[in-house]
C-alpha cells in the first residue's frame, strides 16, 4: 500500500511507502541521491518538481 507523505523541504505531497518516517520525509527532488545529482541543473529539478505536484 502506498501513501501521500508531505515532503518537509518543498512541502509538496508524493507517494510513498507508509513506513517511512512521514516526519523527516524529504522527497527525492529535494534530496536526490548524491549519484543521480549530479550534472543536473536546478531548472531540470523544478521542471520535474511541477509534474510531480500536477
Ligand atoms: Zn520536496
Amino acid at each position: 500500500m502506498l501513501v501521500r507523505t508531505r515532503c518537509t523541504h518543498c512541502g509538496g505531497h508524493f507517494v510513498a511507502d507508509p513506513y517511512i518516517n512521514a516526519r523527516h520525509y524529504v522527497c527525492g527532488l529535494c534530496k536526490p541521491p548524491a549519484r543521480a545529482g549530479k550534472g543536473r541543473t536546478p531548472g531540470a529539478i523544478g521542471t520535474a518538481l511541477s509534474t510531480q505536484i500536477a
